[in-house]
């Protein structure tokens, strides 16, 4: 029997006013007007439709994502989250982020969020400079950035994320340390730093920009390393950076291996059944066929022989020590099962072990993938 671990939920707004040249996420250029509340209405028929799937269980923390969710007018977040609420219970000091472009937010529509239950803004700033803001495609310029982090900070919410990128086009280590020091100076309990990467199937992707080569990649990550935990901030995750009690609760969640229900666009979930069963499930992608009604476009099993590395490939992104309870109680597996994987991790130097836990060193952090792929199943 396998224990449930906690719930929480995603939501997927898939619009954005244009396209970034670097983004391969499930985000579509707005034609015309967001469909507010007929999009909030169809959201929760999806997650009507999933209820079943809950388990009894109370919401650890809800993420709305995107696109661009800060598109969504205030009433219509208040009527979604007012319907989400009425389906199912939200732990107490449940953490409900919203994700905010800063060239699309105002004052009172901040309050407004809030209002409806927002208690967490994350703001997609990504640079302080104007060129490259330019380069990455973004709407929004400097000020506006800082703007948006002003307006979240005086609202007095629980929290608030300032996404920065680094190794962007022609990015100096002065200029990425000035973005580094520009977001510190807003004094954000959150900062998700992370480094450009080019996908397939994006326009940098058909046409890639000249990015700083892997020795000034190191130097800037090194660099930007020290300047933030000299400012208090602890790295937790691979990019993710708080102030100690500040972590994301939502993104711990996904990185412990809990379960998520994912309604909206593409969303992704993970449901666990305590007759050992793991699910997953996506959601139809584009915003046409979704609101026809048709939500779910597939689900599928995670089989045993999967599962270890389903598990590892989250739980080592954590810098943190993984209990190695855990592992059985979430998979169902016996340690058995990965033993020789771990014997290896531990000799390659990427794990330590202690009788409960499983500490990811240094070097593993750096050969994440070599340490991922023992666990992959290569039947
Ligand atoms: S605003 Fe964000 S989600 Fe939208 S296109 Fe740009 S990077 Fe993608």
């Amino acid at each position: 029997m396998l224990k449930l671990p906690p719930l929480s939920l995603y939501i997927h707004i898939p619009w954005c006013v244009q396209k970034c040249p670097y983004c391969d996420f499930n985000s579509h250029a707005l034609k015309g007007d967001v469909p507010h509340q007929e999009y909030v209405k169809h959201l929760l028929a999806d997650l009507d439709a999933d209820l079943p799937l809950a388990g009894g269980r109370s919401l650890h923390s809800i993420f709305i994502g995107g696109g661009t969710p800060s598109l969504l007018s205030a009433d219509a977040m208040q009527h979604l989250l007012d319907g989400v609420r009425a389906r199912l219970p939200l732990e107490e000091n449940a953490e409900v982020t919203m994700e905010a472009n800063p060239g699309t937010v105002e004052a009172e529509r901040f309050s407004g969020y809030q209002r409806a239950g927002i208690n967490r803004i994350s703001i997609g700033v990504q640079s302080f400079s104007a060129e490259k803001l330019a380069r990455l495609g973004r709407i929004h310029g400097p000020q506006e950035a800082k703007r948006a982090a002003q307006l979240a900070s005086g609202l007095g919410l629980r929290s608030f994320n300032l996404d920065l990128m680094h190794g962007l086009p022609d990015q100096s280590l002065e200029d990425a340390l000035d973005d580094l020091h520009q977001a510190i100076a807003l004094n954000p309990p959150h900062l998700s730093w992370y480094q450009l990467t080019i996908e397939p199937n994006t326009l940098f992707g058909s046409r890639p920009p000249a990015l700083p080569d892997d020795d000034a990649l190191w130097e800037i990550f090194e660099r930007g390393h020290r300047l933030l935990s000299h400012a208090g901030y602890q790295q937790y995750e691979t990019s993710a950076y708080a102030k100690p009690g500040y972590q994301c609760q939502h993104n711990l969640n996904y990185w412990r291996f809990g379960d998520y229900l994912g309604i909206g666009c593409g969303a992704h979930g993970k449901l666990t059944f305590r007759d050992g069963r793991i699910m997953r499930t996506v959601k139809t992608r584009h915003p046409r066929g979704y609101m026809q009604g048709n939500y779910l476009h597939q689900t599928n099993d995670v089989v045993a022989k999967e599962r270890p590395f389903e598990f590892f490939m989250n739980r080592f992104r954590l810098l943190e020590p993984a209990p190695r309870a855990d592992f059985i109680a979430y998979t169902g597996l016996t340690e058995n099962a990965i033993r020789p994987q771990i014997e290896a991790a531990i000799t390659q130097g990427y794990v330590i072990e202690t009788d409960s836990h499983w500490q990811i060193t240094e070097h593993g952090k750096l050969f994440l993938n070599s340490l991922l792929e023992l666990f992959l199943d290569d039947e």
